[in-house]
């Protein structure tokens, strides 16, 4: 799934495409994506003429918003691919919403597994609500991300992805985030020291810019809006990688059952020291 870098990769470059331009015709829209009170062709009626004023980013979320105040919510689910091209006429299987702009170009979402989904937003077109901080602001800090983890007995890798803690981590930037601060994902979250909590809060922030210049991380389906692949893949310390020397200590990386996702780590630079036994215990 498109995490935080490959969404506010694909909001600069969708930015660059629809800022100015007008929507002139909605080619195609798939209503079974449409979520919220506006659907279907209500949804196309509305779309036609608005002009493009800014592509804004709320964790996974993206937000075009329009002149009128009004705005398009979009989610890219798990393997959506939101495209700017050429029209051709003939779309790909699975395209779901093709928009074409006075530009002559055309935006275009094409997702085969169809988690992906758009909405309607009424001024002022705010992004989703009930959302934990954007970890690249400023208001981010390592104190901010102590009051998220105390008292907390779930694994830090459950909290760091739940969307109302933090907005934007998925699976690739935890478990590198928990990598570099030398943290195993299946501690509680509660039970990290101070120093622990900047070491994270640190490894959070650099991984995420990090990424963001690559420009993302590919392995199947991620790919900009101009179909190019983010590099960030090159860099990673652990995910993806089980069986492979871990970067720091040579110690072979293994994938294991953290908050029923599969997480990677180096146990050599992660000691489960602290881990509930049960959880220390889903290897697999
Ligand atoms: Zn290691």
């Amino acid at each position: 799934m498109p995490e935080l870098p490959e969404v506010e990769t694909i909001r600069g470059d969708l930015a660059q495409a629809v800022v100015g331009r007008i929507i002139t015709t909605v080619e195609w829209l798939d209503a079974r994506i449409v979520r919220g009170d506006v659907r279907g062709t209500d949804l196309a009626a509305r779309l036609v003429g608005r002009q493009g004023a800014a592509v804004a980013r709320r964790g996974k979320f993206l937000v075009w918003r329009f002149t009128s105040g009004a705005g398009l919510l979009l989610h890219l689910g798990m393997s959506g691919r939101l495209t700017v091209g050429s029209p051709s006429g003939t779309w790909p299987r699975h395209t779901h919403l093709v928009l074409a702009l006075s530009s002559g170009t055309t935006v275009q979402l094409v997702d085969p597994r169809r988690f992906g989904r758009v909405a309607w937003l009424e001024p002022p077109a705010e992004g989703p609500g009930g959302m934990g901080p954007e970890p690249l602001s400023p208001r981010f800090t390592a104190e901010r991300l102590g009051k998220i983890l105390a008292g907390r007995r779930a694994p830090i890798k459950a909290v760091l992805l739940d969307q109302r803690r933090v907005a934007g981590l998925g699976n690739i930037y935890v478990d590198e985030a928990l990598f570099r601060a030398h943290l195993h994902p299946a501690r509680a979250a509660g039970s990290l020291a101070t120093r622990e909590v900047g070491a994270l809060h640190r490894a959070i922030r650099r991984v995420l810019r990090e990424a963001l210049a690559d420009r993302g991380t590919t392995f199947l389906d991620y790919r900009d809006a101009y179909g190019q692949v983010g590099v960030h893949a090159a860099r990673l310390g652990v995910y993806g990688r089980a069986g492979e020397p871990c970067r720091r200590c040579g110690t072979p990386i293994v994938r294991m059952v953290v908050a029923a996702r599969g997480t990677h780590l180096c146990a050599r630079c992660q000691p489960s020291a602290g881990v509930p036994e049960t959880d220390a215990e889903t290897n697999v």
